[in-house]
């Protein structure tokens, strides 16, 4: 089902570290190690440049310290918007923004693009995959979460996974391949070529959902005026009974009918048992033919969690104090998607872009404590709501009972969720282009992304390869 990936963007996927021939990998981390031993302040280093990431380091701006922030990209990622991508909507460069460009008048901020693989706490140094070793007076690990395959035979292999900008092209190239080949011998329709089965009736697969459909009523119906439409099928299967269950009922009924109004197939109460290139078996025993399936079901913390020797909690999530430091490390914290951060009943918090920020935030202000000589805060999160996007003029946008509970769908909802994604992208240049994007798709309703191209994945890692086997195992 996922075809074979090339390098089209590898200017973004160098790692940024060449080793001359002459130096060897510990000359090299000797010399990293004594780059900063002329500075009398401390170094806090970042790992991953997501959410989280980012706002420790921009909040860390005017304390007495070297940023020193890693990434295995050289770029900040806006997942919220990766199904736009791969739906044509927006093109990758739109969500994405250069961790350098972002932090240019940061006099304390530096930027090493590379993988993180493992941190020895007694040298207090982390690891990279190239084998450097970078010294930390406090440490920040923010590498966020993969998707959990929950073990489902054939996923691994076959399944498309929204978590990257390369993902996210990818899928997009394998959906229109798909037409090319249906146009060229449309008797494939009748196996599935251009079906799409979405896993998952949360936010993701709900927004994937409706984008999918838009792009097939609105723009690949007149691209292939001699194709079939009814053999083009977009299946969106969850395994409870309704959709987005974090929302309220009333927001998952709006989202159920809005989506059957767009025509998209829903299976309620159905799971995946089985997937193959060409098919999707559900546990009922239906087999549907489809050659793409989205995998949306739920995610687990960043396998770098599992090498760091220290304690877990649910979901493989870093077990962490309330001021959000690891436990027996006090100078270490965890912040986003990675940190088992609970609420005051014990309840995990989500893994969301506001929590991210939110904990981001919190982790350098502990360290801007500590060097004042002051005492740390506990981490409280101050839940501010939920939105979700169904389709044009449909959305829906969920207040916090603290911020008043109202609830917004429908065109209302839909305009509150665009302004958030707006304000809350990285980059004026980006906001003025995806808003530019969205005003053209809004009076056209024309999606200008189209091109067929295959990104490789370069930076995954052995800390990555190795996440995908744990996470199945
Ligand atoms: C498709 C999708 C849609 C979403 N929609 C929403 C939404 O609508 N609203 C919402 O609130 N949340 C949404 N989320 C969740 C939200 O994106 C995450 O909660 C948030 O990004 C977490 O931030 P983070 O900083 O913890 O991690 P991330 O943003 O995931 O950042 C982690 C960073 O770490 C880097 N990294 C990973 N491993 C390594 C390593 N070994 N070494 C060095 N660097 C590494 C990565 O390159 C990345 O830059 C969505 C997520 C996805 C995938």
């Amino acid at each position: 089902m996922k075809a074979t990936l090339q390098s089209v963007l590898s200017s973004v996927s160098q790692v940024n570290t060449p080793k001359p021939e002459t130096v060897t990998e510990k000359t090299l981390s000797t010399k990293m190690a004594t780059q900063r031993s002329g500075s009398a302040r401390k170094r806090v280093v970042i790992v991953g440049a997501g959410f989280a990431g980012l706002y420790a380091a921009k909040k860390l701006k005017s304390a007495n310290v070297d940023v020193l922030l890693i990434d295995k990209n050289n770029y900040h990622t806006f997942q919220p918007l990766l199904y736009q991508v791969a739906t044509s909507a927006l093109n990758p460069d739109e969500i994405a923004h250069s961790v350098r460009a972002t932090f240019r008048n940061q006099k304390n901020f530096d930027f090493l693009q590379g993988t993180v693989k493992s941190v020895d706490w007694t040298e207090k140094e982390v690891l990279l995959s190239n084998s450097d070793t970078i010294s930390f007076d406090y440490l920040i690990l923010a590498t966020g979460a993969i998707y959990n395959d929950f073990g489902v035979e054939g996923v691994q292999d076959n399944a498309f996974f929204l978590k990257a900008l390369q993902d996210a092209v990818n899928l997009r190239s394998h959906i229109l391949e798909r037409f090319e080949e249906a146009n060229k011998n449309p008797e494939k329709l009748d196996d599935g070529l251009v079906n799409v089965v979405i896993v998952g009736g949360g936010p993701t697969g709900v927004e994937m959902a409706g984008a999918l459909s838009e792009l097939y009523t609105n723009v690949l119906r007149k691209d292939f005026p001699k194709l079939d439409f009814v053999k083009a099928n977009i299946i969106l299967v969850e395994q409870t009974n309704s959709l987005l269950g974090q929302y309220s009922e009333g927001s998952g009924s709006y989202a159920n009918d809005s989506l059957e109004k767009m025509g998209v197939d829903l299976r309620l109460g159905e799971s995946v048992t089985s997937v193959t290139p060409t098919s999707v078996t559900l546990a009922s025993g239906e087999v549907i033919p489809s050659h793409t399936l989205v995998w949306a079901a739920g995610v687990r913390a960043h396998p770098l969690a599992e090498a760091l020797n220290i304690e877990l909690t649910r979901g493989f999530r870093i077990a962490v104090d309330a001021d959000l430091s690891i436990p027996t490390k006090h100078n270490a914290f965890v912040a986003g998607d990675l940190a088992g951060a609970t609420d005051k009943d014990g309840n995990l918090l989500p893994q969301l872009c506001p929590v991210a920020i939110q904990q981001g935030s919190h982790v350098a202000k502990q360290i801007i404590a500590d060097l004042n000589g002051k005492a740390r805060k506990d981490f409280s999160y101050f839940d501010k709501g939920s939105m979700a996007i169904v389709g044009r003029n449909a959305g829906i946008a969920e207040m916090s009972p603290q911020l008043g509970g109202i609830k917004l769908r429908g065109f209302i909802g839909w305009l509150a969720w665009l302004f958030l994604h707006i304000v809350y992208l990285v980059g004026f240049q980006n906001r003025f282009l995806v808003l530019s994007n969205w005003f053209y798709s809004y009076i056209s309703r024309d999606r200008h992304a189209r091109l067929i191209m295959r990104v490789s994945s370069d930076t995954e890692t052995d800390v990555d390869e190795a996440s995908q086997k744990q996470a199945t195992a």
